[in-house]
């Protein structure tokens, strides 16, 4: 039976460095197994039950890392939130799991920060976490509707136990909360691992936010299941990557692409560092993105394909000689991946129509959202991605845009990922973004956002007359915006909507 206890090597390396200046903490598997038992000990005596909600508001560090694994061993479901969200958002996501505990940073409570203010709002218990030097400390601050009298067992995890919940990014609308199984997560890693010949000799460089599952699956997890070493700062930071990467002897990472396209403006100091594989996920990456990252960090970069509710991973490119290309997110891992209409009839091969998933990794289905749950699954069991896509000849998977961001122009459906990649390649633009604005005479035409770069001094006129060289008149963008900034989510996502909104105020 696989759950997250009974997966955990026991021995074996260094399992975890946190970066500290100037002494890192360095914590073998050994140790992690005996601070998780530790920590478990101390849920239980707080009297944390099977499939209680324990929201971890704390920042990527060994705390999180400790408070996950013990919540899970515990049998409890980990809620790991931002820890950068407002007392309304931590108040949000602690009544919608009725949390029985809030972990938070040490000092939380005495600066009755967000997250403790929202905590006691709803009855949750309340403890700081740190590291005491020889073991995370569980500093209880408020009983809040916990006995606190010790009165629960150390639990054994069950595989169909809720071991997580994450919210998605709420890129097209309002986040939905995810339920994931120890079953869940535990064959993503499975698949990450074979994906990737993932192994104790392999070395990562955690800079995604350990809330969401791009970061904790495939940045943590995966790699940690692997027997390898995971390092862990606080944050991303492009002026510190090189530095950590070099000294912890990294030999791979996973991102999103913006954080590609800052690391290609801020190279390594010295000669780039031996690097096996640059993995890129969650958002589209361009083209000229991949060959501009092959060339300068002399590495395979392979793009994957995920979503919250696959538990992370779905579709990979596979580790060289195998065939990768630009465009294409790769083959399914552990997953079947079909191309089928809205009757839920396979297209045929190299039709566009929507990716369906079916897989152990896959959720049962959204918390508190039955209407949801009835229009994302196929009668075969296949969850609906709300992503469009194709498949060539090999089954390579190529994602051509999301269903609800596609641009309705008179009936011709317009991919603004398509637009996107075409601008990408325009000299002067560093990043540009298309979205749908309302138009009286098709319903819908092309928006289209553009930050330059630095120096650069194109109009959106010598832009739009480039673009009718590469495009189809149609799909020229009717209005195009200059901009200095990009509305993202927490984990560098572009928001079309977003963008759409702050372009059409920046005008008036
Ligand atoms: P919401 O569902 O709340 O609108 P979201 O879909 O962005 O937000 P996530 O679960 O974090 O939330 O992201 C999954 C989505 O990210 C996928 O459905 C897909 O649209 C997009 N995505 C992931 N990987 C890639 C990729 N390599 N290329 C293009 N899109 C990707
Ligand atoms: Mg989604």
């Amino acid at each position: 039976m696989a759950t997250l206890s009974t997966t955990l090597p026991i021995t074996g390396g260094t399992a975890i460095i946190i970066p500290n200046k100037p002494n890192p903490l360095t914590i073998s598997y050994e140790q992690l197994n005996s601070h998780v038992s530790a920590f478990q000990r101390k849920l239980a005596q707080l009297g944390i039950a099977p499939q209680n909600a324990v929201s971890i508001a704390l920042p990527n560090s060994y705390e999180f890392i400790v408070a996950f694994l013990a919540a899970s061993w515990q049998r409890a479901i980990a809620a790991p939130l931002n820890p950068a969200y407002r007392q309304d958002e931590f108040e949000f996501y602690i009544d919608d799991l009725s949390s029985a505990l809030a972990l938070v940073p040490r000092d939380s409570f005495r600066n009755d920060g967000p997250a403790v203010r929202a905590a006691r709002n709803h009855k949750a218990a309340i403890a700081e976490c740190y590291w005491n030097g020889h073991e995370v400390a569980l500093d209880i601050k408020d009983q809040g509707k916990l006995s606190g009298k010790g009165d629960q067992a150390v639990q054994k995890a069950q595989q169909d136990d809720i071991a997580l919940v994450l919210h998605t990014s709420g890129t097209t609308g309002r986040p939905k909360a995810v339920p994931l199984t120890h079953r869940n997560l535990t064959r993503t890693m499975k698949n990450i691992q074979l994906t990737y010949k993932l192994a104790s000799e392999d070395r990562t460089l955690l800079v995604m936010p350990l809330f969401h599952v791009h970061g904790l699956l495939a940045g943590f997890l995966a790699p940690l299941f692997s027997k390898g070493s995971v390092i862990v700062p606080m944050r991303f930071s492009a002026s510190e990557f090189w530095d950590n990467f070099i000294t912890y002897k990294a030999n791979w990472y996973t991102a999103v692409p913006t954080i590609h396209q800052i690391l290609l403006r801020n190279p390594p100091p010295s000669k780039v560092p031996k690097i096996r594989f640059i993995r890129s996920c969650s958002s589209p990456l361009s083209p000229r993105t991949f060959h501009q990252l092959e060339k300068a960090f002399n590495a395979p970069v392979l793009e994957a394909y995920a979503m919250t509710e696959g538990a992370h991973q779905m579709t990979s490119n596979p580790l060289p000689p195998a065939k990768r290309f630009p465009g294409s997110v790769g083959l399914g891992q552990g997953v079947e991946v079909k191309i089928l209409d809205q009757k839920g009839v396979e297209v045929s091969q190299g039709s566009e129509a929507e990716i369906c998933v079916r897989g152990e990794n896959v959720t049962k289905g959204y918390l508190n959202n039955p209407e949801a749950n009835k229009t994302s699954f196929t009668k075969e069991g296949f969850f609906r991605t709300g992503d469009q896509g194709k498949q060539d000849e090999d089954g390579y998977v190529i994602i051509t845009g999301r269903i609800k961001e596609l641009i309705n122009k008179g009936g011709e459906k317009i991919s603004p990922v398509e637009i996107d990649n075409v601008i990408a390649q325009n000299p002067s633009v560093r990043e540009a973004v298309s979205f749908a604005i309302d138009d009286e005479m098709y319903g819908q035409d092309i928006g289209l956002a553009v930050i330059l770069k630095d120096g650069e001094k194109t109009t959106p006129d010598d832009l739009r007359k480039w673009i009718t060289t590469k495009v189809a008149k149609f799909k020229v963008p009717k209005q195009i915006f200059l901009t200095e900034n990009m509305p993202k989510t927490a984990t560098g996502k572009v928001q079309r909507r977003m963008v759409a909104e702050a372009m059409l105020k920046q005008q008036k």
